[in-house]
């Protein structure tokens, strides 16, 4: 009998977000159910985008849930390296054997041609797609132009006509017409491959029998189809996850709703309640019962009960979730989660430290560093006009230290001081009148131990969400005025 095997296949590109830990915990408990395996695989074949940070970030946080992965890059296993970036030479191989069958060919249009090409294509109100101009190139012009070292890319051959079908297991039989399936770029000029080639030869080596992934993949699931068929290979069942949406039904996205794992850690969320969140996307138990936990879940798993109605990811709900998951803990438990939580060696270490020079007593501990343990601090507006920096200047500062910490891929004291210089400089202000409403918006206060210090040891997450949260109190900003604050510090 085919043993099940299921894969989560995230993109190292930022914050390890819960649209991942929702769609692991599926495939987890899929692959449990029916004894199978369930690996885990970094897709990080966009080398401009990926950072080991973020890798790094998204093993933490799906470990800190519960969801653990049989085979990784990080624990091994028989079909390995499990880190895309590793695995170029077999992908190389793979695309030579595509164009040895003719199913594959090599595309040497410049970035300008595509780029005005698009343009044009979409000006007629068309889908912008390649128009086919190195399709018939002669073998012999190809051979010369590779030889001479101009560069290019390595494209899929796709029917011009018919429709495809695919088989999802949620969702039947869908039709896509070959006319809106793009040429597809397999084989990038840096000699890496794109996503749909890479996650095709991967699901296959790595013996994938079930793909259960978000709907918005679905689009490119003509191209793996074919893919399957040039190559040879049976493809494994798709099944394709309803998106997860904020309250007004927009796809989940951070500037509505945080969308880090790291945030929801940081607020003192359990694990086991965030992950009996997620499961209920989409999903109830055979009785309806909210709360589960992971063991139950797998038990009681069956796919065909997930619904497709978009589910809505609603931090009260999430709220009330948690709270019924902290009084259900036995006081042991319960300690050991705070514990857990903040109440640790490592994490007191640094900050006994930040208040250490201002206290004579233990009991001025929490006055100067409480914030450190605080959700989103109470303030009002009024806190937010100083001698030199008024509330609507305020508020363009934070919104540049959330867009500059948004970019940020290091996080530590040093880089987060160098992202403060930097932007009172590009913004004209004095670093100390530039922090003002910094520590207001970080602390709740107007002073507080060194908030640098501070933003670093609490994380981005969390700062990010401080930042959010005073924003939202003086009043968030149109487009165009997030764009002059954007550009005033790119200058
Ligand atoms: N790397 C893709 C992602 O970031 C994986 C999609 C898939 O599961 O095929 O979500």
């Amino acid at each position: 009998m085919l043993t099940v095997r299921t894969r989560v296949a995230p993109s190292p590109t930022g914050d390890p977000h819960v649209g991942t830990a929702y769609i692991a915990l599926f495939n987890l408990c899929f692959a449990r159910q029916h004894g199978g395996q369930f690996i885990l695989r970094i897709e990080d074949t966009d080398q401009m985008r990926s950072t080991a940070e973020s890798e790094q970030k998204i093993l933490e946080s799906l470990r800190w849930l519960g969801l653990s992965w049989d085979e990784g890059p990080d624990v091994g296993g028989p079909y390995g390296p499990y880190r895309q970036s590793e695995r170029a030479a077999i992908y190389q191989q793979h695309v030579q054997e595509l164009l040895e069958r003719g199913h594959a060919f090599h595309c040497f249009c410049s970035p300008a041609r595509l780029d005005a090409l698009r343009k044009e294509q979409i000006s007629l109100g068309q889908n912008p797609c390649y128009d086919g101009l190195c399709l018939h190139l002669a073998q012999n012009e190809v051979v010369e132009r590779l030889a001479s070292g101009e560069p290019c890319v390595i494209r899929m051959k796709v029917p011009q006509e018919g429709v495809c079908t695919i088989d999802d297991l949620l969702r039947g039989r869908i039709e896509i017409p070959w006319s809106q399936i793009d040429m597809q770029v397999l084989m990038k000029a840096d000699g890496l491959p794109t996503y749909h080639l890479a996650n095709v030869v991967d699901d296959h080596l790595m013996q994938i029998t079930h793909v259960i992934r978000g709907e918005e993949w679905i689009s490119s699931a003509p191209k793996h189809q074919l893919l399957y068929q040039y190559f040879g290979w049976n493809m494994p069942t798709l099944c394709h996850m309803p998106l997860l949406r904020n309250p007004d039904r927009s796809k989940l996205s951070k500037r509505k709703n945080p969308t880090s794992i790291l945030f929801y850690r940081s607020m003192g969320y359990l694990p086991a309640a965030l992950l009996n969140y997620l499961g209920r996307m989409g999903w109830s138990m055979p009785d309806e019962r909210e709360q589960f936990s992971l063991e139950d879940m797998i038990r009681e798993f069956d796919l065909s009960r997930v619904s497709l109605g978009g589910p809505v990811f609603d931090v009260e709900k999430l709220d009330w979730l948690n709270a019924l998951w902290l009084r259900s803990l036995n006081p042991d438990s319960l300690v050991q989660a705070f514990m857990d939580w903040k109440f640790n060696r490592p994490f007191l270490d640094q900050v006994l430290a930040q208040c250490l020079s201002r206290i004579q007593r233990l009991s001025d501990v929490v006055p100067w560093v409480g914030f450190f343990f605080e959700g989103l601090p109470e303030i009002k507006a009024e806190q937010f006009a100083f001698k030199k920096v008024d509330a609507a200047q305020s508020r363009e500062i934070l919104f540049a230290l959330l867009w500059a910490s948004e970019q940020a891929i290091a996080w530590n004291s040093a880089t987060v001081e160098a992202m403060c210089v930097s932007l009172a400089g590009h913004m004209g202000f004095k670093l100390r009148d530039f922090m003002a409403p910094v520590f207001v918006a970080i602390s709740g206060r107007s002073s507080s131990t060194p908030v640098m210090e501070a933003m670093a040891i609490m994380g981005a997450d969390l700062v990010r969400a401080r930042l959010r949260h005073a924003i939202q109190i003086l009043g968030v900003l149109s487009k165009e005025e997030e764009l002059l604050v954007v550009q005033k510090i790119q200058e």
